[in-house]
Parts: C-alpha cells; structure tokens; sequence
C-alpha cells in the first residue's frame, strides 16, 4: 500500500522523525483556515500518490489566507499522471538551505535491504542516477545488523552530503530505518530531505510503501486505506474474505483455484468473441474448502454487479468434492433467496474431477431456475458467453 505525503509524514512523527505534518485540507475555504492558523508562508501541495507533483503544478507557495485559498482553488482537481487531487497538504514554508535524496528500499535481486542516498536532491533521482551516476550512492544493508548512527553518518558521508549536515543527517537516517522496519515498509524516499537555513535536517516530503502482508501486526494501518478510490464491489469482496478483482466484461466467473479461474477468464474471452467480443466480468477464486455460504457470498457479489449479464461457475472438484460444491450452489440459492437477493441471471455450472457424478445429479434434481449444467469447460464458456450476449 502506497502512503499518501501527509501519512508517510504521520508515520516519520511517530518514529520521531524531524518533519511537519501541517493540516490537511479538502476544500479551499479549509486551505484559507489553515493557512489563517498556521500563520505566515504556506505551501499548498497536492496529495497523490505520485511523484513530480512540484513539475506539474502541484506544489505552491502562498504568502497569505488568500493566496492559500487560491492556490488550494488551482490545485485541487488537478490531474497529475492520472491522478486527481482531492486532499491538499499545508504546511509552513520552510527555509531551505539544500535539498538531499534519501531513501530505503527492498532489493529483491540481491535479496537485502538497500539504501540509495544523494547530495542531489529535489529532482528525480532517476534522471540524476542517468546524467550523474557517481552522484548516487547505493549502500547494501546487513539486516541482521540495520542502521545505527554511526553507520547512518557513514552513509551521508558517501551520499556526498556536506560535512556539516553530517551529524544531523545522521540521527535523522537512522530514525528513517527504524520506520523502514517497525512499521514493514518496502519503500521509506524522502526527496527532498533538506538542511533548514538554522541547520537542522528535516524531511519535507515522503514517500512510504508498506507491505500488505504484514498488515496482521499492523492494525493501525488500516486508517491508511482510501476506500474512496476502492471499486465498491471489490471492498464489499473484502470485506466478506473473498478473493475478487473486479473486471470489464459481462460474464459472471465463479472457480476453485487461482490457475483454474485464470483459464477461465481465457476460455470465457476466446468464447466471446463468436458473440461480438463478450468478456469476463470478474476473477472469484472461492478457494478449495468452497462452504455454502462462501459460494453464496461469491454469488451475491456477482449478480450485484449490473455488468453482468450471465454467470459461469465453473469447479474441478479435488478435496472438495463436486457433491459438497452442488450442495454449496443449492443451499446459495436458498441463503440467496432468504437474503431477498434471489439469482435473477443465468447461471452456467460445470463440475467436473472428484464425485462430478453425483454433483450434476444433486443439481438436477434442484431443477434450479435459471440453472444451466454444462459439463466441458470450453461448451461451458461457449454457453455462458451466449447467455450474456443475449
Ligand atoms: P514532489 O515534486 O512530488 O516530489 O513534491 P515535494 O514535496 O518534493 O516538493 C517539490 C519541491 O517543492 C521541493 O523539492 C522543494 O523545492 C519545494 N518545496 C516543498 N515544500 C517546501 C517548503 O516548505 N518551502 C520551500 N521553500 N520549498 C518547498
Ligand atoms: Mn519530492
């Protein structure tokens, strides 16, 4: 997950980092308030999770409550790459006296923590790393030891920043590798990271990615979420457990198995080309032990998508036998219909592998309505994909 500016600052404060989080802001009459309490210089910059907001217009000074209200007014809506701005940042101009690169990573191909540092900081440390290698100083880091400050010092010092910072940059680093790991980022950049005019160091910007996988020990990263930019359908999937990406097709996909759902997706695009290009609407992996209620999850998230048209669930039964899933369809059905979402879209069903005897003889005998049993893959696709052209 990739923090917006003011939370990887939220998080640099918690571990003690020399930085200002300031006031965040969603309107210009807020950027005027908060410009009125902070008092003296502002700037106004745009929160979005990209870089280059500076190039692009997104970070601005403004010397008054007006001119803050202003240059909130210019920024906001703005399109940076691709991304609209919603929030604004205001924060007291600082005086700057020079600007660093600073930043821990994860170096997959080296299997070890790096850190990248430069004296020429500000700009894209790409474009420096490319006009100016010898500029960019790569330190690999022993995780087994990390970073104290005296090693932090070390690592200015061949980042090239100046003698003077050194002692500064130092204490700051080393209070960067303790957020880099307490709180399982991937990615800590401060760019820049700046002397202040009366030589403190301080980050004035940054740029954190945190590791989902480790979001178990970190509950207080959950407020770090945008659910706004989530697509509904898929917060409503996460939130009952479900391993569901949303898609631009019609046809409804229900698998067991992540590589079996994938081919389908394949089989169910190649299908839908006979009926003027007819694609999936989804990817559901509803797992190996699919219980009835998760099949009946599975099912409600799909026909609540107004995109689709028709649904193919599509199983090989393996420890989870075909009769426990045509029982699983059936009871969905029911537990659907109790919930008053009844299935209201054709449904195309193959089970195939372990027991699929018995699980096509179990959904005969349903006789659900609406229910259409296919038993190869490619016919059931081919059906489906025609259901959701009509
Ligand atoms: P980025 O362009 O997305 O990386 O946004 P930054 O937060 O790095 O801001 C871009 C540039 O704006 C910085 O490199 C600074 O030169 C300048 N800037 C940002 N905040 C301040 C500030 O408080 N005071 C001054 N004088 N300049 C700032
Ligand atoms: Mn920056």
């Amino acid at each position: 997950m990739d923090l917006m500016e003011y939370q990887a600052k939220t998080v640099f404060a918690k571990h003690g980092v020399r930085t200002t989080v300031g006031e965040v802001v969603t309107t210009p009459e807020q950027a005027r308030a908060a410009a009125e309490k902070i008092g003296g210089t502002v700037v106004v910059k745009a929160q979005v999770k990209t870089g280059g907001r500076g190039k692009a217009g997104g970070v601005k000074l403004a010397s008054s409550p007006d001119e803050a209200e202003q240059k909130a007014r210019e920024i906001l809506g703005l399109d940076i790459k691709g991304h609209v701005v919603k929030t604004l940042n205001i924060v007291p101009a600082a005086a700057i006296g020079e600007e660093y690169y600073f930043s821990f990573l994860i170096d997959r191909a080296n299997r070890n923590y790096l850190c990248i540092a430069s004296a020429a900081g500000g700009m894209e440390i790409e474009e420096v790393a490319h006009t100016n290698p010898d500029a960019v100083a790569k330190i690999s880091i022993d995780p087994a030891t990390g970073v104290d400050e005296a090693l932090a010092r070390e690592i200015a010092e061949q980042a090239g920043y100046p003698a003077d910072v050194l002692d500064a940059a130092a204490v700051e680093i080393a209070k960067l590798y303790q957020v880099f790991i307490a709180e399982d980022a991937s990615l800590v950049e401060v760019n820049p990271l700046v002397k202040l005019e009366d030589g403190n160091v301080e980050a004035l910007d940054g740029k954190v990615t945190l590791d989902e996988n480790a979001d178990f020990r970190h509950p207080d990263h959950a407020e770090f979420e945008d659910s706004s930019a989530e697509d509904p359908l898929e917060a409503a999937a996460k939130a009952k457990g479900l391993n569901y990406v949303k898609l631009d097709g019609s046809v409804g996909i229900i698998g067991n198995g992540a590589g079996l759902v994938m081919s389908t997706l394949d089989v169910v695009a190649y299908a839908g080309e006979q009926f003027g290009g007819v694609k999936p609407a989804n990817f559901l992996d509803i797992g190996g032990g699919a219980s009835a209620e998760v099949m009946a999850n599975g099912l409600e998230i799909i026909i609540s998508d107004p995109q689709v048209e028709s649904v193919f669930v599509n199983v090989f039964g393996g420890i989870t036998a075909c009769d426990a899933v045509a029982n699983g369809i059936v009871q969905a059905f029911e537990l659907l219909a109790g919930r008053g979402e009844a299935v209201n879209k054709p449904l195309v069903v193959r089970l195939d592998g372990n027991n699929a005897e018995e699980g096509r003889r179990i959904l005969d005998e349903a006789g659900l309505a609406g229910l259409e049993r296919v038993d190869t893959m490619d016919g059931a696709a081919k059906r489906a994909a025609e259901l959701a052209a009509k």
